[in-house]
């Protein structure tokens, strides 16, 4: 048996006015399931972007429809449409978006302020995920001295730390150099070995080759890669 849909796209579009208007998502159908590692890959412009932010549920589709976890999200309420991005979804974004005055545990803690779980949890929790990503002995420093590769494992141990069903990655090794990119692809490889969900949106054919399963993304359409 398959597993269930995490995300499923339904003859989703997004377009933008102007005149003409910009059809950035032309009737896109895509289902992610529990489990799967899968990129998206296209050039610049090919709507990638727009894509990554649906997923997160930080915009909306103009037509069609997004279920998330089955649920339908395309006419929700913005509260709800902001709960369920806290509760099941972890984003990492190409400049990683860290506090700069804030240590690495920090960091990795305030993901999880308004969680409701008791502070010496959130705590037990954040070591367990920065010792996850190796970073255990990098706990008290601040982000600005650390490696890009460094800070973008912060981000990933502050994505997974709510055990979020889905990672949206958008060009997470964007600001990396090549070896470091390996690295945390090899994380990532592992982290979906545990059984994460994962979203990775790049423009680069090597970091979509290390996915699962490749989806091309061409002016708005997507397309299986075989
Ligand atoms: P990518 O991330 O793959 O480079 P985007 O999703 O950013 O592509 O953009 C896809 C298309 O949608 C492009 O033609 C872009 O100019 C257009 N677009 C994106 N955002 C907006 C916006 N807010 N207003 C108007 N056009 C937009
Ligand atoms: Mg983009």
């Amino acid at each position: 048996m398959s597993e269930p849909a995490v995300i499923d796209l339904r003859g989703l579009s997004r377009s933008f006015p102007g005149t003409p208007p910009v059809e950035a998502l032309q009737r896109v159908d895509l289902v992610v399931r529990r489990g799967e590692y899968v990129s998206i890959v296209g050039p610049s412009g090919s709507g990638k972007s727009t894509l990554l932010h649906i997923l997160g549920l930080l915009d909306r589709p103009t037509a069609g429809d997004y279920l998330l976890d089955g649920v339908s999200t395309a006419t929700v309420s913005e509260n709800e449409r902001a709960h369920l991005r806290g509760g099941r979804i972890g984003f990492v974004f190409q400049a990683f978006h860290l506090l700069p005055h804030r240590t690495v545990l920090d960091n990795v803690l305030l993901a999880t302020l308004y969680s409701g779980v008791p502070r010496a949890e959130r705590r037990e929790r954040a070591l367990a995920a920065l010792d996850r990503v190796g970073l255990s002995h990098r706990l008290d420093f601040l982000p600005t001295v650390l490696s890009g590769g460094e800070r973008q494992r912060v981000a990933v141990a502050r994505a997974v730390i709510s055990q979020p069903h889905v990672l949206l990655a958008d060009e997470p090794t964007g600001n990396l150099d090549s070896v470091t990119s390996e690295g945390v692809l090899d994380l990532f490889e592992e982290l979906h070995a545990d059984g994460l969900t994962l979203v990775v949106i790049t423009h680069d054919p090597k970091v979509s080759a290390r996915a699962q399963r490749q989806v091309r993304i061409a002016d708005g359409r997507l397309s299986e890669v075989a």
